[in-house]
């Protein structure tokens, strides 16, 4: 098991179907700090029970209080080399899809639209009683004109939330098919800054490994699979991927 730019940049090239999966280290660059670190902003919140369906449906004014100022935080940031890195070698033909547990929509920003989002996304807002959708944009000027800070559908009355899968509710259908079915047909997936212990993505690492594929993984932290993986990176995500993708060009 190897672990420089060089070792990642020759198995993206050899490989017949490249993917890559993205978790929370994938933005830290970008000032995003993961929930789980120190200092986050869930050391003052408890997430299972102020990012949870229970409080959205029983407390929306505390459920808004936190997550309408989270939304200005993330729209406040930029992407970074590794979301830049990654959108150019999709570009290039050298990966094909993008799995993200992110929803901060950097990979987005970046020029990788197709992203597929297991945790939702932050680009719109719906409403669970009735299905009505609304951009994002819409959904914030909803709730700053509210005089309880809570967006209320204009189809129905109910509260809405945004596209973020909360604790207790259901993953997106659509999105988890086509990880899997990404998953089967890869021969080689990347993974970046997840430590791959989370549903759905815990599972598929085991999908491509079962099917004679190889794992590259670039995280701080460990990983279940770091044993079973052919390159094991351990350095920052922006620079390691911005170094793959200068030998991968000039190579
Ligand atoms: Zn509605």
């Amino acid at each position: 098991m190897t672990g420089t730019a060089a070792d990642l940049a020759a198995l993206l090239s050899e490989a017949r179907h490249a993917i890559v999966l993205t978790g929370a280290g994938v933005s830290t660059e970008s000032g995003i700090p993961d929930f789980r670190s120190a200092g986050g902003l869930w050391e003052e919140y408890d997430p299972m029970e102020v990012a949870s369906m229970r409080t959205f449906m029983n407390d929306p004014q505390r459920f808004w209080r936190f997550h309408r100022p989270r939304i200005d935080m993330l729209a406040s940031v930029a992407p970074n080399a590794a979301h830049r890195a990654i959108a150019e070698l999709q570009r290039r033909g050298v990966l094909h899809e993008l799995i993200t547990q992110n929803i901060d929509r950097l990979h987005a920003r970046a020029g990788s639209e197709d992203a597929i989002e297991v945790h939702g996304s932050l680009d719109r807002g719906v409403c669970l009683r009735c299905d009505h959708g609304v951009p994002i944009d819409e959904l914030v000027a909803l709730a700053d004109a509210a005089a309880d800070g809570v967006p209320r559908c204009a189809a129905c009355g109910f509260q809405m939330k945004s596209g973020v899968i909360l604790f207790g509710e259901m993953l997106p259908d659509v999105a988890i098919n086509a990880a899997y079915a990404a998953a089967h047909a890869a021969d080689v997936m990347l993974v970046i800054g997840s430590s791959l212990l989370v549903a759905p993505v815990s599972g598929l690492p085991g999908i491509v490994v079962g099917g004679g594929g190889r794992l590259a993984i670039l995280t701080e932290s460990e990983t279940p699979w770091d044993d079973r993986c052919t390159v094991r990176l351990h350095g920052r995500a922006g620079e390691v991927m911005a170094e793959t993708l200068e030998i991968l060009t000039s190579g």
